[in-house]
């Protein structure tokens, strides 16, 4: 046992304690770049499938690191939520959605575009949150029917009622709420009747099969029904083909986002498709 634990000493322990030195060197990063504002949202647009018509768009988060360069939520944001840090970044990303959209709702002839932002569980079990959203749109200018707070299903496997309590609390305020990555958690169905939610965002790993495969098209097309008998509106995740938009709009899915229609685009970017005279 000696032999082993020595062994083990010398093959684990280096990269253990790599791992550990890049994780607290990364905490440490991240402290910083909330303090120096080192982040930024591209923003990707949500169309409606019938018209092609940009009716709001996603904003999703990016770390633009001073050395790194741009690193992906992915890299940092379960550092982010198992440190509480994602509680100021996540109102700094409200902020910052809520008001670029207002501007460009103020400019705007035609229907104003709504805004998705994603939310952590770690932000739902704060009592302040209802506090922080209300003060983020008023301050923007927002109206909150133009708010869409995007859940995952793994937020919503919380059964505490403080989770109902909370989401009610946004629902009063008037903003929407959506299931995010719909489908893909074990028990969907029972989330929809649980919770007061307005929009199903079908997850991409349907989209992703819904022209090559028939069960994943009988699932998406029985998604899309379900929402439509349930009055919610649904979105497809992840359309990268024109076969698939085919697909999801002969079956009656209200809107699309994906690279098919525009990536995640900087603000300039976004402005310069909604402005194109700038
Ligand atoms: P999500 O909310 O499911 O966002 C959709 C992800 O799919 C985004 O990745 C988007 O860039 C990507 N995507 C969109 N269309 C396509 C497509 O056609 N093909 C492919 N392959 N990918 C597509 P991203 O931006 O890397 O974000 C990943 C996840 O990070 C998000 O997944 C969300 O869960 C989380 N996230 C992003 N921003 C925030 C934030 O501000 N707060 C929190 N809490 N989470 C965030
Ligand atoms: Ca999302
Ligand atoms: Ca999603
Ligand atoms: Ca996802």
């Amino acid at each position: 046992a000696k032999k082993l634990g020595k062994d083990r000493y010398e093959v684990f322990e280096p990269t253990m304690q790599e791992a550990f030195q890049a994780h607290i060197a990364l905490e440490a990063d991240l402290r910083r770049a909330v303090v120096r504002h080192e982040f930024e949202l591209r923003y990707q647009p949500i169309v409606r499938l019938q018209t092609n018509e940009i009716t709001g768009v996603e904003a999703l988060i990016r770390w633009n690191h001073p050395e790194r360069g741009i690193v992906p939520p992915m890299d940092f944001i379960p550092l982010a939520e198992e440190t509480g840090m994602i509680v100021p970044i996540g109102e700094w990303v409200l902020r910052e959605a809520t008001s670029r959209v207002a501007e460009w709702n103020a400019r705007r002839s035609g229907p104003p575009l709504s805004v998705s932002v994603n939310l952590s569980a770690v932000q739902l079990e704060q009592a302040a949150l209802i506090q922080t959203v209300e003060s983020a749109l008023t301050d923007a200018g927002l109206p909150p029917a133009q708010l869409v707070l995007e859940l995952t299903e793994s937020l919503l496997v919380d059964h505490r009622p403080a989770t109902l309590h909370r989401l009610n609390g946004l629902k009063a305020l008037g903003v929407r709420l959506a299931i995010d990555d719909f489908g893909t958690g074990y028990s969907s169905l029972a989330y929809l009747r649980r919770f007061p939610v307005d929009i199903i965002k079908i997850d991409k790993s349907f989209v992703d099969d819904v022209v090559d495969e028939p069960t994943a098209a009988a699932l998406t097309h029985g998604i899309i029904q379900l929402g439509r008998a349930l009055q919610l509106s649904t979105v497809a995740e992840g359309i990268e083909h024109a076969g698939q938009l085919t697909s999801l709009a002969g079956g009656n899915c209200e809107m699309g986002q994906g690279y098919y229609f525009a990536e995640p685009l900087t603000d300039t970017a976004l402005n310069g498709l909604l402005f194109p005279s700038d």
